[in-house]
């Protein structure tokens, strides 16, 4: 097993890892030798499956937390659980997100409220919980996956451009309160990845704009990105498994672009 990062017997929590990029991390955190705690949504078999598939594969220690992330008691109880079964919480990987593609004037209140309780306040509650815990054990690293998208806007995507900007404040106010402390706090700011959550969105933006799925993918997904290319699961653990090492101790508050140049434009 590779122990190239010296992370062999930590524990992580990462949010909304049965899919896509959280998946991909934790992922990688386990390969590293970290026990990790799994959440998110999906068939409850597939994700059993998954666990015991990377449990297995990477031999390490994975749990899984059902935590719906607009509940802030089932968050709290997720990390009392890492903290319990693992006896420690060194690294939080804030990565639960959903997107919704809508004109203001038609954006759904209630589509309003998700996003930013799924997308921004699960950070707070989260880190809320797991900041005891890594001051008390004079170390800890917090990654919030935030996005491009906390960077700059593009149309009809109020409220997550709106809760990523906010994840960015949160980050940058996280890591002034902890810096004395051994615990980092910095987010990533991945462009385009092709997960399910680019892909529904592929189908939104072409109801949205009039464009075919193609169009959208061509004009408008990968417009934006300078490379045309999307980025890719191994660069984004790449840049977390650096942030997540002793390497990374310096760098706090944060806002990391991984974005194939899209926000130098
Ligand atoms: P995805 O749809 O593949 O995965 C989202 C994960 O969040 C899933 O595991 C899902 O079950 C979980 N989730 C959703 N609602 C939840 C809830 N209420 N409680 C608990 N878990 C919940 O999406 P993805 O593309 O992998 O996105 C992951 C993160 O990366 C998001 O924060 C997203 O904003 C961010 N991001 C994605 C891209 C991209 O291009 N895919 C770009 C920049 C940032």
């Amino acid at each position: 097993m590779a122990t190239g990062y010296g992370l062999k017997g930590r524990a992580a929590v990462v949010t909304g890892s049965t899919s896509g990029i959280g998946q991909a991390l934790a992922r990688a955190l386990a390969a590293e030798g970290v026990n990790v705690v799994l959440n998110g949504f999906g068939d409850a078999g597939q994700i059993e499956k998954d666990r015991a598939a990377l449990a297995e594969a990477a031999g390490v220690s994975v749990l899984y937390h059902g935590a719906d992330m607009t509940k802030p008691a089932e968050i709290a109880d997720m990390l009392a659980y890492a903290k319990a079964r693992f006896g420690r919480v060194d690294i939080l990987v804030n990565n639960a997100g959903v997107q919704h593609v809508a004109p203001i004037e038609d954006f759904p209140i209630e589509k309003w409220d998700q996003i930013i309780a799924i997308n921004l306040s699960s950070a707070f509650h989260t880190i809320r919980a797991a900041v005891p815990i890594m001051k008390a054990a004079g170390q800890g690293r917090i990654v919030n996956i935030a996005s491009a998208h906390g960077l700059v806007a593009s149309p009809f995507k109020a409220a997550y451009v709106a809760a990523k900007h906010g994840v960015l404040g949160l980050t940058k106010t996280v890591a002034l309160e902890v810096a004395e402390h051994g615990v980092t706090c910095n987010a990533i700011c991945p462009g385009y990845v092709k997960t399910p959550l680019v892909e529904h969105q592929i189908a939104d933006q072409s109801k949205a704009r009039g464009m075919t799925p193609d169009e959208v993918m061509r004009e408008v997904i990968l417009a934006a990105q300078p490379t045309k290319k999307f980025v890719e699961f191994d660069q984004l653990a790449g840049l977390m498994l650096y942030l997540v090492s002793d390497q990374g101790a310096s760098v706090n508050g944060a806002a990391l672009s991984i974005d194939g140049g899209w926000t130098a434009a």
